[in-house]
């Protein structure tokens, strides 16, 4: 195996990187359980030893501080790789199988195939585990895979590109760094599968491209995801949990809170007690918090600007500080399903309040928009929560919490409808980069011919069997 990565995007070198990788699959040499682990291992040695630059580099892109850095990104890595290394030789085993009656003499076998030559595209958000967790389950089930992080998380693009470069050999796995020419050449190149996660309208762009060459995907997107706080929650804990998992990365996280549904009776309660929480975590004024994350560039500053435009009222923040593309916690009030800022996925730390008195209110609105990645429900009534999480279609989400259920190897993670395609992490990521082959052994020491043509009693046998 030869050491070197990519850095260019025109054509021929993308046609050389995918068949170096389809002709190094071919060798078998991905397949073995001892390859498998000892890559996972390279991966998580690769990672402990580049910390410190993977933290400065999330630093630069997003302002991520160093605990939440580690615990939402290397962490999530780790664990991950840890769970992978326990468990991949389970995993890949064949796995026997009944057969029927009517196939008398054979025996059956699934047998976990690695797809071949991937494609993982990454956004920008957490670009360090959105890239590297579908890499240790691409690695797990024994693929070779061509990497594309986001352009707009700059500084960790470049910090991965080096990771797998010192790591693995480019006909294994390799970095191809980029914008738009770049995601747009990769989609011609015949890969095996691509597993992308990004925005609803890319993932369009993305299955579009793979449809003309039956390329199959997963696609990890995003969507309005609702949080729902019904009047018997325990609303302390629960204002706790919300401001947490959106002010997280700023907002920008695809299963943040994007809006909450609050019983009217609790409202008040709820709104006081969530402000309390943002200034015990970001202190009075968030934006001058070194901890507190930046929004990632100008273009996303601005479109969240627009929505505090809108006929709507600040109830809580809405101060900017342009130069260093920070928002502070804002709360809006006033809003109703026309408002701009329920139109799409805001993805920043904004979150509207809308009241509920009766829980019909409550699944018509969820409904209203298209099936989220995630929701949350507060309460203490299991009847409650039953109702919403049987009656809604939704990605995976929490009851009591928000956004930790992604922080878990044995949930399977993934949308449903326009929130995405396939799903992932642990053991599902393991499935979701392997083709299951069924195989049917059939004895050649007899051959019981009702099947065959003419068979007398053929036809009966079968019919009687079926019955
Ligand atoms: P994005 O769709 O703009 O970009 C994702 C990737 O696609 C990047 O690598 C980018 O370079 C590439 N890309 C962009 N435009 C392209 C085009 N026209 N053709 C081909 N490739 C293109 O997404 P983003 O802004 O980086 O991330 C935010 C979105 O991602 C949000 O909608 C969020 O909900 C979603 N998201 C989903 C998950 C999840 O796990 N389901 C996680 C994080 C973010």
């Amino acid at each position: 195996m030869t050491d070197n990565s990519l850095q260019a995007a025109d054509t021929g070198s993308l046609e050389t990187l995918v068949s170096k990788q389809q002709q190094f699959f071919r060798t078998g040499a991905t397949r073995s359980v001892a390859f498998r682990k000892e890559q996972l291992l390279n991966l998580r040695n690769a990672t402990l030893r580049l910390e410190a630059d993977i933290l400065a580099a999330l630093t630069q892109d997003l302002n991520k501080s160093e605990q939440e850095a580690y615990a939402t990104e290397i962490g999530i890595v780790l664990s991950e790789i840890r769970l992978a290394l326990r468990k991949v030789r389970r995993w890949s085993k064949p796995i026997k199988v009944r057969t029927p009656i009517t196939h008398v003499g054979s025996s059956s076998r699934i047998f976990p195939e690695p797809l071949g030559t991937t494609l993982i595209m990454g956004p920008w958000n957490y670009p360090v585990q959105l890239l590297l967790v579908p890499v240790v389950a691409a690695i797990a089930a024994g693929n070779t895979m061509v990497l594309k992080p986001s352009e707009l998380a700059p500084a960790t693009s470049s910090l991965l590109a080096r990771l797998i470069r010192e790591t693995f050999p480019e006909e294994y796995a390799a970095v191809v760094e980029g914008g738009l020419d770049t995601s747009t050449e990769l989609l011609r190149q015949p890969f095996d599968h691509i597993f992308f996660t990004g925005s609803p309208p890319v993932g369009k762009v993305v299955m579009e491209a793979a449809a003309k060459k039956l390329i199959p995907v997963t696609l990890e997107l995003g969507g309005k995801s609702p949080c729902i706080v019904h009047k018997d929650a325990n609303i302390e804990l629960a204002a706790r949990r919300i401001v947490f998992g959106k002010l997280t990365n700023a907002g920008q996280t695809c299963v943040a809170p994007d809006y909450l549904l609050v019983h009217r009776e609790v409202k008040a309660k709820l709104l006081n007690q969530m402000i309390k929480v943002i200034e015990q975590f970001y202190g009075n004024e968030p934006i001058q918090d070194p901890d507190y994350g930046k929004i990632v560039n100008e273009r996303h500053f601005r479109r969240l600007l627009a929505y505090l435009d809108d006929d709507v009222r600040i109830a809580y923040g809405g101060q900017v500080d342009e130069a260093g593309c920070k928002l502070a916690p804002t709360l809006l009030e006033g809003v109703t399903l026309e408002s701009k800022v329920m139109q799409e996925e805001i993805f920043g730390p904004i979150l509207p309040v809308m009241e509920y008195d009766h829980i019909d209110e409550v699944l018509a609105t969820v409904r209203i928009h298209s099936k989220p990645l995630a929701l949350y429900v507060f309460s203490e009534n299991t009847g409650f929560q039953k109702e919403i999480v049987e009656n809604l279609a939704f990605g995976g989400g929490c009851i009591n919490d928000t956004i930790i259920h992604l922080a878990t190897p044995y949930l399977p993670f993934g949308g449903v409808g326009t929130s995405g395609i396939g799903s992932y992490h642990g053991e599902f990521g393991f499935r979701a980069f392997s083709h299951y082959k069924g195989i049917l052994k059939q004895s050649s020491r007899f051959d019981i011919p009702f099947r065959y043509p003419k068979s007398k009693w053929g036809l009966r046998i079968i019919r009687k069997i079926l019955r």
